[in-house]
């Protein structure tokens, strides 16, 4: 359940802000001043912020630059008018979007879920590849290599093998996989997973009866390890030839 913080003076918006979004599944805190919006952010840390840019005590801009020097929560801004070069500001400030009062929480829900998809993205394209063995992962350019060849892999069989490699020498269960790359946390079959592990190890070289990096661990789950055995610190300078050769 994603968490939003509504920082907005006004008690009448603050409260209906707040009701819609519980409505939709939504854990909603509030503050009514900048300073106090701001500690809550910190120290919170919330998924998405709405902030109104008309506060009592600190220009609205001002306290997204406060905001964005320390964190990079998703920020949609909320102004009173369709003022045009405050958006422009605001937006070069680091906001991620904004609404123009009055709105409905239909449009404000629709704009949280789009920040939230594309925050995702965002954390990702700030996170190195990830190594294991041979087998290094780029979320960015969701590509994958095994010992320095591309590795062709569909979507889910992507999303799986992240999962796996972001989560090495620990059982991931076929319940978790089903959650994370699925997005099913009840429901859905486990065979899913056993079909898009098959897929894999066929692409990674590999086999149940004979694996390197995929091993099924009997009625939990399935563990990513190194079959090389060096520590991954160790791998990455021989990865990263790996990449710059291609
Ligand atoms: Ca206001």
């Amino acid at each position: 359940m994603p968490s939003i913080l509504v920082v907005e003076d006004d008690d009448a918006i603050r409260a209906a802000v707040q009701r819609g979004l519980r409505e939709r599944e939504h854990a909603v805190a509030t503050a009514a001043t900048g300073l106090a919006g701001l500690e809550q952010v910190i120290r919170d840390r919330p998924d998405v912020v709405l902030l109104d840019l008309g506060l009592p005590d600190i220009d609205g801009l001002t306290l997204l630059s406060m905001i964005r020097t320390a964190s990079d929560v998703p920020i949609i801004v909320i102004t009173a008018q369709d003022d045009d070069p405050t958006m422009v500001r605001a937006l070069d400030s680091g906001a991620d979007d904004y609404v123009v009062k009055p709105f409905g929480t239909d449009q404000v829900a629709a704009r949280i879920r789009a920040v939230l998809r594309r925050g995702r993205g965002g954390a990702a394209a700030a996170a190195p590849a990830l190594r294991v063995g041979g087998l290094v992962i780029d979320e960015r350019s969701r590509t994958v290599t095994l010992d320095g060849a591309g590795v062709d892999l569909a979507r889910k069989e992507f999303d799986l093998l992240h999962l796996l490699v972001s989560r090495a020498g620990e059982v991931v269960t076929k319940r978790e996989a089903l959650a994370e790359v699925w997005q099913q946390a009840y429901g859905g079959s486990e065979r899913t997973v056993d079909v898009h592990l098959s897929w894999l190890r066929r692409k990674l070289g590999e086999s149940a009866a004979a694996p390197r990096y995929l091993h099924s661990v009997r009625g939990v789950g399935i563990r990513l390890v190194d079959p090389t055995g060096t520590d991954p610190s160790d791998s990455a300078d021989s990865a990263d030839n790996a990449d710059t050769g291609d």
